[in-house]
């Protein structure tokens, strides 16, 4: 299974990864993720992502690409993958299917989680993230039975830097401007399922598993 995770930021994305990742046993690759481990670790791309995500932009793309290649060709992802939050841009979209020509693959799905704009400040704003395993909870929406503290490890809650609500809002406008595009680029390829991303996390987990194991576009 070669897949995308389409949707504006606070869609749910990273949420509903954990299921398809879980359901199909294939690695998650999210560049978001990627980046914010080489902040953490002060490495140069880490620097440089920095710069641009603290403003709600977009990393470069050839930075992006180049990262998002070199991870697709290590062996875990022989068997399949799930990308989340890449591609972004039509370019990035024309470099994996370049990417992926070269290595004689291509992508079964696009998954793209639709909700309301409404409703996506409140999700990313209220979004708090285990500081040791990653673990995403919601302060309203899903929240862990101890506030402040994961579940999973007994970790540390944080606010991503980038989820305020003028950040959001600037990557929500970045995100119509660069990224819903690849609805269209990637409905006319006939591979787009559409979700309705506003049901609770487990309806929605469970209808993009139906539809993926249906091949219903
Ligand atoms: P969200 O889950 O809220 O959509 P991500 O964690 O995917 O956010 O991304 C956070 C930030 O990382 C983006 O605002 C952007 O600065 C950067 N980023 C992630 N993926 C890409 C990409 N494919 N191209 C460019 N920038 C990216
Ligand atoms: P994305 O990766 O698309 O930016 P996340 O998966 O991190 O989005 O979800 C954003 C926030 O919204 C998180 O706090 C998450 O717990 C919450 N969330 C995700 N899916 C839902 C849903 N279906 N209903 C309510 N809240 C949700
Ligand atoms: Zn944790």
């Amino acid at each position: 299974m070669r897949a995308i995770l389409l949707g504006p930021p606070g869609a749910g994305k990273g949420t509903q990864a954990e299921t398809i990742v879980k359901e199909f046993s294939i690695p998650h690759i999210s560049t978001g993720d990627i980046f914010r481990k080489n902040i953490k670790e002060g490495t140069e791309l880490g620097k440089k992502a920095k710069e641009y995500m603290d403003q709600g932009k977009l990393v470069p793309d050839d930075l992006t690409v180049e990262l998002v290649k070199d991870r697709l060709q290590q062996d875990d992802c022989k068997k399949g993958f799930l990308l989340d939050g890449f591609p972004r841009t039509i370019y990035q979209a024309d470099a994996l299917e370049e990417a992926l020509k070269s290595m004689d693959q291509k992508l079964d799905y696009v998954i793209n989680i639709e909700v309301r704009k409404e409703l996506l400040v409140e999700r990313a704003v209220g979004r708090r993230v285990c500081k040791d395993c990653g673990q995403t909870y919601h302060t309203k929406f899903n929240p862990p039975s101890k506030d402040g503290i994961c579940d999973n490890c007994g970790g540390d809650l944080q606010q991503r830097k980038d989820d305020t609500e003028e950040t959001v809002a600037n990557r929500i406008n970045v995100y119509e401007e660069q990224t819903a595009p690849l609805i269209d680029y990637y409905t006319k390829k006939g591979i787009l399922i559409n979700i309705d991303g506003e049901k609770p996390i487990d309806e929605v987990g469970k209808d993009i598993v139906a539809k993926m194991r249906n091949k219903i576009v």
